[in-house]
């Protein structure tokens, strides 16, 4: 389970379609994370710090645009446009 993340993560817009919501992001994070292995080997991983993160490409799922076309939002700016919000954060 990952329990951290060192940032909200971004919200994107497709100018070209207008989804909201279906993006491939190719993203490059160096991550130091906490593995706590049980006696019998199982591993879990129990915390994660993202130390850098680098988002190289975010594409449209519906209509494939990328680069330009693709809009990155502000939290505040999505809040009201956002509809299925509570599905991503499981209700809380
Ligand atoms: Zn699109």
């Amino acid at each position: 389970m990952i329990a951290a993340m060192a940032a909200p993560p971004s919200r994107y817009r497709c100018s070209a379609c207008g989804n909201l919501t279906r993006f491939d992001v190719t993203v490059t994070r160096r991550v130091k994370e906490f593995h706590h292995f049980s006696v019998g080997g199982e591993l879990e991983v129990e915390s994660a710090e993202v130390l850098a993160e680098d988002v190289e490409e975010v594409a449209c799922r519906w209509c494939g645009a990328t680069g330009e076309a693709i809009e990155v939002l502000s939290g505040d700016a999505v809040t009201d446009a956002v509809t299925d919000r509570a599905d991503a954060a499981g209700g809380v």
